[in-house]
């Protein structure tokens, strides 16, 4: 029961740490499945209540994270196709933190299924054709390397060879630290690759999901013709920690959050994941697209 539990650590386990001879444990795992904290109001919510409703919490409206491929799911027709698959990182710096990072690319693609953070696809989005690109934050914290910024960059192609719009969805922790240089590169990668879809004149909406930061909200998160977020997602270059001991000023409430930057002007619009895909659609009605 993991709402259950203290935030400042569990009590310790009577008698060391072996394991309850009774049914307790088994109880225990088997209610784990069912039910989520929420982040938003501290309640538990049943699993199935939240898949019903898109990840978002029925009580509060707080939107959990959803992988790559539910995200295209939710904005594709079924019938969709999946592309620029089958690119996997080199390691170039052959890099080693607290582990090495092969090891880590490794059990990230182990655990979501994906070579690397992104996952592109064409299909529908309503009634028209797009080629979507969805960041998956399971992945080493959806951090842009080398793999990231190929495929991102294959999709804008993509969009300006077929002239079907662009749509990204970002949920990333920033560049990779382990690619180096490598991974900071795919901001100008990227860029340039925007610009040349822009003279094309084929529209780009880039939706920023929670969290957005670092080299992906300086690059191409911020480059739409459209940069709209879901609500209450972590937008922003910096921590505010680090801001904090720059600036010597205490930031102000909501900082960093979809509602302040709507307010400051950097975003267009903070839409409801239920209305997320009606409003591409509309959108895209409205930049003219057939
Ligand atoms: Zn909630």
């Amino acid at each position: 029961m993991s709402w259950f539990k203290r935030d400042d650590g569990d009590y310790p386990p009577p008698g060391g740490s072996g394991p309850e001879p009774n049914g307790d444990e088994a109880r225990t795992v088997r209610t784990e499945g069912l039910w989520i904290k929420c982040m938003g109001c501290r309640q538990a919510i049943w699993k199935a209540d939240l898949a019903a409703n898109l990840n978002v919490c029925p009580k509060c409206q707080h939107h959990f994270k959803l992988s790559a491929r539910q995200r295209i799911e939710m904005l594709l027709e079924p019938g969709y196709e999946l592309v620029d698959r089958g690119l996997r990182s080199t390691d170039p710096l052959k890099f080693t933190d607290l582990k090495p990072y092969k090891q880590r690319l490794r059990k990230a693609r182990e655990e979501t299924g994906l070579d690397d953070a992104i996952l592109n696809a064409v299909g529908w989005l309503g009634r028209h054709p797009a080629v979507v690109s969805a960041m998956e934050y399971g992945f080493i914290g959806g951090s842009m390397g080398a793999v990231v910024g190929e495929t991102i960059a294959r999709a804008v192609d993509r969009a300006r060879e077929s002239r079907h719009p662009l749509i990204v969805v970002a949920a990333s922790g920033g560049a990779r630290m382990m690619e180096g240089i490598v991974s900071l590169m795919q901001m100008a990668k990227i860029s340039s690759a925007l610009a040349q879809l822009d003279d094309a004149r084929v529209p780009y909406i880039c939706v920023l999901t929670d969290p957005t930061t670092g080299g992906v909200t300086a690059s191409f998160a911020m480059l739409g013709d459209l940069n709209i977020a879901e609500p209450g997602a972590l937008i922003g270059f910096a921590g505010p920690r680090v801001i904090e001991q720059t600036i010597r000023q205490k930031l102000p409430e909501g900082f960093q959050r979809s509602e302040f930057l709507l307010e400051k002007g950097f975003l267009d619009a903070v839409v409801h994941r239920r209305e997320l895909k009606d409003y591409l659609v509309r959108a895209l009605d409205f930049l003219h697209m057939q």
